[in-house]
């Protein structure tokens, strides 16, 4: 069963490819593989609106069932932002690292520095059919960035029980992070979703 992943983001490729390795008869088909796509506006006020929104959208154009994942950083002190304006929080031209520094900035005198990061993935049908699945994981956001993997918000998102950030760990990432939560949700149903 060949099913495609609607994402331009090549670090979401890697670890959702990493993720579904071990699922038997998957085989998992992104723009790596020469498919182009068109943008999908996330123009929805929930992570679950923007991520039935691509995979549906992107469904209907291939022709494929199509995963999508829209995620991103809630931080409590800031009232859950940037939420669902996680990748263009410092603006239209936003970069990893000025949505960092942003977000630094907006902690500064701040001591509540408890966060998670969501994801919410979404398995669409051309048929106009969906199903969603909600991840999270909590963690808390340090000043001075740490480590060089991953992507986003990582260097800053620390985990107490490692003792490190998720940029510092990509293979504990790939287990345990909000993406990694809502594509085992997302797996314990396959069967019987692709029967459906
Ligand atoms: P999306 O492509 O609309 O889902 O945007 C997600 C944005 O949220 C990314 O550009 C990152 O800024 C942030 N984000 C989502 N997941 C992660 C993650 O696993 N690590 C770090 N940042 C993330």
């Amino acid at each position: 069963m060949k099913i495609f992943l609607a994402t331009g983001n090549k670090h979401k490729i890697e670890e959702i490819t990493a993720i579904f390795k071990n699922v038997k008869n998957i085989e998992i088909l992104s723009i790596k593989d020469g498919i182009d796509i068109p943008e999908v506006v996330e123009d929805g006020d929930t992570f679950e609106a923007n991520s039935a929104k691509k995979a549906l959208e992107i469904a209907k154009y291939t022709g494929m069932i199509t995963i999508a994942d829209d995620s991103g950083l809630c931080v409590d002190a800031l009232g859950g932002a940037p939420g669902v304006y996680s990748a263009r929080y410092s603006g239209e031209h936003a970069t990893d690292d000025s949505n960092n520094k942003k977000l630094i900035k907006e902690l500064q005198g701040k001591e509540n520095r408890k966060a998670h990061f969501v994801s919410v993935v979404t398995l669409g049908k051309p048929d106009g059919r969906s199903y969603s699945f909600r991840g999270e994981v909590p963690g808390e956001i340090i000043d001075e960035p740490r480590g060089d993997k991953g992507f986003g918000y990582d260097p800053h998102f620390f985990v107490a029980e490692y003792g490190k950030t998720l940029a510092e760990m990509p293979d504990v990432k790939n287990l345990i992070s909000h993406r990694a939560n809502a594509l085992k949700k997302l797996e314990a149903e396959l069967e019987s979703i692709l029967k459906d």
